[in-house]
């Protein structure tokens, strides 16, 4: 009987399939520490019961044949046998596919269903063993399939394919383009082949054969263990890179808090001592000697404190620009006014070192330009200040150009150029770092932080601008600008950008006389720098050291003005102006109030103003910014203009 042995040809897709998969088991063999990767797991998984399946189907074709001999009862079995792997590997390749396209496990339903229709499956196909409705053989041995037989042995398969497909199709934008292309191609070849073979009702065999190409294209595109360790690499990278930022976050929040604390006394500090000056101007007569004197350490302390203002300021904007809360301001400005403020500031230095300036501007360059004169004086002072500190002999040259002139914009070119010690070609790529000091044997004496280019580097990038150098060490340095601006027209009224900070007695312009103020801060320095501020305007001013005696007055006397501190100890600002909101004893429920704090971070205004202040106003106080703000929320009728 044996002798009757043949291959069936139907099986040599499952034949080729089985030797070229078991290839590449053993090929895989080798990659089996991979560590945590499930989606692999499951395909070793995929790949053996893929495996066991070809087997099992080779065999059922070869010998599921009585005349070979083989008994029914084998026969049968053999069948079922098939029958269930085939089923049992579709439904694992469902799963492998739902681990990559749902790995949050939001598709449990459809894995619900999956898992009751494989047990239906199994149950059916046991009890077709007695009853026979579904494959069987006869008694005189020929095989035979039910009607049911298509419906149950290919509905599984093909809903486990499909839904695989769908669950793709709605998730594909979750995956990489790499799995989005081997998933599709797998599935949709092992979908064909399954469809194939109930088409032609089992005539060839395309099922298994199909599915273990789909097995390939897998394991070569995103299963090899290469891919696998690019992954690892990405998502370490991706972890490191969240680190990185939470450090940097932790970083500028350090900074910000620091400045802010730095600012408070230095408020306190700037403030006394522009009181100092004030006072010594007034007993100038009495004692000119002593006067002038103290004047002199007076202004020493305020240059001083400028300076440490002006880092504890860069810092800011440092920590502003890389958290991406620098924000531009652009409004219209005079570019000529402009140009001769930062001229006369840097002339002043220059001359003082013995340097000569020189400052050339392209006459047609129109004068009524709209952008943000805040940040390119910013950029000039700091360019011309490095010019002027690094260069001992010789001169200091700012030259303004234009560039693309257009009907309505232009691109503003700042070349500012000097004598002096010059940078070393090698430290040319790291000088706009943060905190950078180049050749610091040499420049161990000048004083400065390494943030000045740093900032103005990120200034220009802010403004769709960009900033280069060129430089001879020993002979000096150029530093060139070009930053686009839009071109005004002549009616616009430009801003007060040449005003300076002026003194006070110079720059009060009205008086309050009927006005009652009422100052919050529970630093004692603080308040009396705001109180003489205040005092200027001849209002009444009150002052408390806390919320609650803030709450107290405010229980007792009606103001026109509150300004509040945010950072107390207890009860901070903002607290104390909402309980105060609360309080039913509180007369000044309609008063406005102002947030006058040295939190000075950008955004912080928008903050203050949602809780419900009126107006901010940072620390240390400037007399213009208090009298806009004053003017602003007193109603007109008590404010007294002076005819100066
Ligand atoms: P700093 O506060 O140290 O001046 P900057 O960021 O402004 O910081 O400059 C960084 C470094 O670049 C300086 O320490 C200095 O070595 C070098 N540098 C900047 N401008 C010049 C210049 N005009 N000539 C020579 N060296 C310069």
């Amino acid at each position: 009987m044996i002798a009757n042995y043949t291959i069936p040809p139907k099986t040599y897709f499952e034949i080729a399939s089985l030797g070229y998969l078991l290839v590449l088991y053993l090929i895989s063999f080798r990659d089996k520490n991979r560590g945590s990767f499930r989606s692999y797991k499951l395909f070793r998984y995929l790949e053996v019961i893929m495996l066991l399946a070809l087997l099992v189907s080779i065999l059922t074709y070869t010998f599921a044949n009585p005349e070979l001999g083989t008994p029914l009862s084998v026969c049968t079995l053999l069948r079922t046998m098939d029958s269930i792997m085939c089923v049992m590997a579709s439904r694992i390749f469902a799963v492998y596919l739902m681990e990559y396209v749902d790995s949050e496990g939001r598709l449990k339903k459809v894995s619900i269903i999956g898992n009751i229709l494989f047990f239906s499956y199994l149950i059916l196909m046991i009890i077709n063993l007695p009853l026979k409705f579904i494959l069987w053989y006869t008694p005189e041995g020929t095989y035979m399939h039910g009607p049911l037989f298509v419906p149950i042995v290919f509905t599984a398969p093909v809903y486990y394919l499909t839904s695989g497909i769908l669950m793709l199709i709605f998730r594909l934008k979750t995956l990489g383009p790499r799995e989005k292309v081997a998933l599709s191609i797998a599935s949709i070849v092992t979908l064909f082949g399954t469809v194939i073979q109930a088409a032609t009702n089992g005539i060839i065999l395309l099922s298994l054969p199909f599915g273990s190409i789909g097995i390939f294209v897998l394991y070569f595109s995103i299963e090899t263990s290469d891919y696998h360790q690019l992954l690892k690499n990405n998502e370490s990278l991706r972890l490191a890179e969240q680190d990185a930022i939470k450090a940097n976050r932790a970083k500028s929040d350090f900074l910000a808090s620091m400045s802010h604390e730095i600012r408070t006394p230095l408020n306190a500090v700037l403030g006394m001592d522009e009181l100092i000056l004030l006072e010594t101007d007034k007993m100038k007569d009495i004692d000119p000697m002593f006067t002038d004197r103290i004047k002199e350490y007076a202004e020493n302390i305020q240059d001083a404190g400028q300076v440490l203002l002006s880092v504890i300021n860069d810092i800011l904007d440092l920590t502003k620009i890389e958290s991406g809360k620098m924000e531009l301001k652009p409004a219209p400005y005079r570019l000529h006014d402009l140009i001769n403020d930062v001229g006369t500031m840097v002339r002043v230095r220059a001359e003082q070192k013995g340097l000569s300036y020189v400052q050339k501007v392209d006459p047609a360059i129109p004068d009524h330009l709209f952008g943000d004169e805040l940040r390119i004086r910013q950029i000039m002072i700091n360019l011309l200040n490095n010019a002027v500190k690094y260069t001992d002999s010789g001169k200091v040259e700012m030259d303004i150009t234009m560039k693309d002139p257009a009907e309505n914009s232009l691109t503003l070119g700042i070349r500012v150029s000097d004598t002096g010690i010059g940078i070393k070609e090698e430290d040319i790529p790291s000088i706009f770092g943060d905190f950078q000091r180049l050749d610091e044997e040499h420049n161990h004496k000048i004083e400065g932080t390494g943030l000045g280019l740093s900032i103005v580097k990120r200034m220009t990038g802010l403004m769709n601008g960009d900033i280069n150098v060129t430089s001879r060490y020993g002979e000096g340095s150029v530093f060139t600008v070009s930053i686009p601006q839009k071109i005004c027209s002549e009616s616009y009224e430009t801003g007060s950008g040449s005003e300076k900070r002026g003194k006070l007695a110079d720059v009060i312009t009205y008086h309050t006389p009927d006005c009652r103020y009422l100052v919050v801060d529970d630093n004692r320095l603080n308040l009396l720098v705001a109180k003489r501020f205040l005092d200027g305007l001849c209002g009444q001013i009150d002052t408390a050291r806390s919320g609650e005696e803030a709450l107290q007055k405010m229980r007792q006397e009606k103001y026109d003005l509150i300004f509040m501190d945010h950072m107390m100890p207890d009860l901070d600002g903002v607290r104390t102006y909402e309980m105060s909101l609360n309080d039913p004893a509180n007369i000044n429920i309609k008063t406005p109030f102002i947030m006058m704090t040295a939190n000075a971070l950008s955004g912080v205004r928008e903050e203050y103003l949602d809780k419900g202040f009126s107006d901010y106003i940072s620390k240390p106080i400037e007399i213009k910014e208090l009298l806009r703000v004053v003017e602003l929320h007193l109603p007109a009728e008590k404010i007294v203009t002076l005819n100066l």
